[in-house]
């Protein structure tokens, strides 16, 4: 259970349209992954057009960084790996190396098949001087001595996919193996607007809601508090009718959920706050 997640892109369920607003990101993405997995003889003539092997994901937490991996093995047509960081490095301590190879000789059973490395920087973060661990000193070595068997197979459709929010904490040795660097910025009021329509396209809403208003009111939002803000609104008028019913107003056969107000987002701010802030 190192590897928290293996899916067929069938079954990933998640695909480039239900991912609101990064339309540079999508596209980049297709290029540089989608089309070479689903054409992989386009890319495989003279020296200019090769298949990308690593490709990294950056920025604020929240963004829809996991969110676009998912959805890009769906495009691609490509089983998806997913191995977390922090979990690797903890609770493998002593097999690293026995662990890597297992997960790269299990990879390229599976290709077309998408890594994707969450939190990169605490698996191939910079390396830790005299302090670090001898254990998470090897697994880095052995890690990258097998990615590099990889990339050798120049024909082997395996991707790298790192996503983190701290760039800065990477070794130079995996910012070279991750030559392509996507920055995956907070949405602005417009981009915010995308998304929210896009968290509540199944949701009752009163007549004319304001997505606008919501959007311009949702300044530093990640698309992740965006969609916690969302459930907390969906919360009250489910409180509204519980408090009802428990005054004897309503019974259950007849319970009925208003649609959703703008202010009920507008209340529900004070639970969900955004989780970047601006003010250091
Ligand atoms: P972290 O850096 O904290 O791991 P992340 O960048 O990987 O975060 P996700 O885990 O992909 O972010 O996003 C969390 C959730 O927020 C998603 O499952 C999704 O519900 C929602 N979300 C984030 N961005 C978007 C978006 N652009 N469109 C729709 N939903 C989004």
């Amino acid at each position: 259970n190192f590897i928290s997640a293996v899916v067929p892109p069938n079954e990933i369920g998640v695909k480039f349209d239900d991912i609101g607003a990064l339309e540079d990101v999508k596209r980049t993405l297709d290029e540089l992954v989608t089309l070479p997995m689903r054409r992989p003889e386009l890319f495989s003539h003279g020296n200019l057009l090769r298949p990308c092997k690593g490709v990294l994901l950056f920025g604020p937490p929240g963004t829809g960084k996991t969110l676009l991996a998912k959805a890009l093995a769906t495009e691609a047509g490509a089983n998806f790996i997913s191995i977390t960081g922090s979990t690797l490095t903890s609770k493998w301590f002593g097999d690293a190396e026995k662990l890597t190879k297992a997960l790269f000789s299990f990879a390229s059973r599976l290709a077309p098949v998408i890594i994707f490395v969450d939190e990169v920087d605490s698996l191939l973060g910079a390396r830790g001087g005299a302090f670090e661990h001898e254990a998470t000193r090897r697994m880095r070595n052995e890690f990258m001595a097998a990615w590099d068997g990889l990339r050798s197979k120049e024909s082997q459709q395996i991707l790298i996919l790192g996503a983190t929010n701290r760039p800065f904490d990477l070794d130079d040795a995996v910012i070279r193996r991750l030559p392509r660097r996507i920055y995956v910025d907070l949405p602005d009021a417009q981009n915010r607007m995308k998304i929210l329509k896009i968290l509540l396209a199944k949701e009752k809403l009163e007549s004319d809601f304001k997505f606008d208003e919501l959007a311009n009111a949702t300044e530093g939002y990640s698309g992740s508090d965006l969609k916690n803000l969302c459930v907390a609104a969906a919360y009250r008028p489910v409180h509204e009718l519980l408090e009802e019913e428990k005054k004897g107003r309503v019974s259950n056969e007849n319970s009925y959920l208003r649609p959703l107000k703008l202010d009920d987002f507008i209340q529900a701010k004070a639970k969900v706050s955004s989780s970047v802030s601006y003010d250091a």
